[in-house]
């Protein structure tokens, strides 16, 4: 599986969050349902221009040259960002290890990221399958590819050449010699606008720099070999990205090297508009954290909806899952009570079945979720529910055995079982009133009261 991944020119907004939360379902899916996955996720950290046209501004050298900073610094910068934000949300690594907060930049490439600036020599290599295959003529400015040598080059977007030829040449035509509107870059060369384009190499075509789409295509068939199975992005992709990879697929190969495309919906905000960092109307993990939020809150709420369904981001829709996540961590506590161990149980299969099913229903999440709600409300025995939820959370990553070990801490800090003793002399003593205040104060500390029949349950409150 290939994932079109984030342009590290700045820090992941939710749309691309969102992206991320359902390739991160569908590998742990296939994970679950005994699948080896060989996936690679890119770094895209040259050539991706503003507004996806080929001749924009370079996105990582706008940056650059607006913090003063190197494209590397500026790409190193992000692609920590972007392991932190895999962190944060539990998304695996491309090749199934766990994230880490303290990764660097250079041991991704050791766990399934591709960064683009690494591979050029690969990107040449299949440029050039692809001009002795005859697609390709060059110009002044680029080596480009001609889309009237393949017939369904609309294949994936089902428009028409024409209709889509009309559309671009509204934009600027910068090169003269383009024959197509439609014709992409395959290399641009370091010259015109780009003389001073700051990354740079020696090709056959001259001093210069890959066009987007390119790496994609070139890092995909190197690590994933000339068939992959899955290939997956936004449904801003369809008609230009991935139209423009799999014209390079069939360019090198002469045949589809991708079997299924996968394209999630976007995320928008109220009105309807696709969250977008150049639009200014998307925020991060970070801000949202700021608003008191989990991300495995945002885990939650992005898993619950399809992903071919479009989300119109709200603040109640987030509200609603994290009160969802947490009344699952407190019916999985209101089970475990009492037992020596989390594993005692059994996988009940009728349900392990019914799950399996739901997902393999193109991830349908919501009708997995469907089923731990009818588990839980089932006459089964307590271990082999928490048994069976806890195996569930493989392919649904929401941490429940850590919130829940956390949540049974048994040592409690000393002032917290000091004010926990005091609370007992209080209760003891028919003193209400100072028992709710110490119930209030213990709950400032973090922790929950309950009173049951055998006197204070005292629990770490775990969101
Ligand atoms: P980019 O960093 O722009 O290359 O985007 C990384 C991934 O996020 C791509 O697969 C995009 O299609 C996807 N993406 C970008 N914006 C959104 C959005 N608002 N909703 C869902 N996916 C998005
Ligand atoms: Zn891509």
């Amino acid at each position: 599986m290939y994932n079109c991944g984030p342009t590290v020119y700045w820090r992941m907004q939710l749309g691309n969050i969102r992206a991320y939360a359902n390739w991160d379902i569908l590998h742990r899916t296939l994970l679950y349902l005994g699948y080896d996955v060989d996936r690679v996720v890119n770094f895209t950290d040259v050539g991706h221009m503003t507004e996806d046209e080929d001749f924009g501004d370079d996105k990582i050298e706008n940056t650059a040259r607006s913090e003063g900073k190197t494209p590397q610094e500026i790409s190193d910068h992000f692609i920590n960002t972007v392991t932190q934000d895999f962190y944060s949300m539990n998304y695996l690594q491309p090749d199934g290890s766990q994230t880490r907060l303290d990764m660097t930049p250079d041991e991704t490439k050791d766990h399934g990221w591709a960064r683009a600036t690494l591979h050029i020599e690969d990107m040449i290599a299949h440029n050039k399958m692809i001009e002795v295959n005859g697609f390709t003529y060059e110009t002044e400015q680029a080596l480009y590819f001609d889309v009237t040598k393949l017939p369904d080059y609309t294949k994936l977007s089902r428009q028409v050449l024409s209709d889509k030829l009309v559309g671009v040449r509204d934009e600027v035509i910068v090169d003269p010699n383009k024959k197509n509107p439609a014709d992409f870059v395959l290399w641009m060369k370091r010259t015109g606008k780009y003389a001073k384009h700051l990354q740079h190499w020696e090709s056959p075509w001259g001093d210069g720099f890959p066009g987007w789409h390119i790496e994609c295509s070139a890092m995909g068939c190197k690590y994933l070999g000339e068939y992959i199975d899955i290939h997956t992005g936004g449904v801003d992709h369809i008609s230009v990205h991935h139209t423009n990879e799999r014209a390079q697929n069939i360019g090198a190969y002469g045949h589809e090297v991708v079997r299924f495309w996968l394209h999630n919906e976007f995320l928008t905000n109220k009105e309807g508009d696709k969250f977008s960092k150049s639009k200014g109307n998307a925020f991060t993990l970070v801000e949202l954290r700021e608003k008191g939020y989990d991300p495995l809150d945002l885990r939650y709420y992005f898993m619950s909806i399809h992903y071919r369904q479009p989300i119109r981001f709200s603040e109640d829709g987030l509200e609603s899952a994290k009160n969802a996540r947490k009344s699952l961590i407190d019916k999985i506590l209101s089970l475990v009570r009492g037992s020596e161990s989390l594993d005692e149980g059994d996988i009940l299969k009728a349900y392990d079945e019914r799950f399996r099913e739901s997902l393999m229903d193109d991830l349908n999440v919501s009708s997995a979720l469907a089923v731990i709600s009818e588990l839980l409300g089932s006459e089964s025995k307590d271990s082999d529910k928490v048994r069976t939820i806890l195996e569930f959370d493989r392919v649904l990553g929401l941490r429940l055995r850590e919130s829940i070990e956390k949540a049974l801490e048994k040592d409690l800090p000393s002032e917290v079982q000091d004010l926990v003793d005091q609370r007992a002399k209080a209760r003891a003593e028919k003193d209400y009133q100072r028992s709710d205040d110490l119930r209030d104060r213990l709950k400032e500390m973090g922790y929950e009261v309950l009173d049951g029949v055998n006197g204070q349950d005292v629990r770490k409150i775990v969101l």
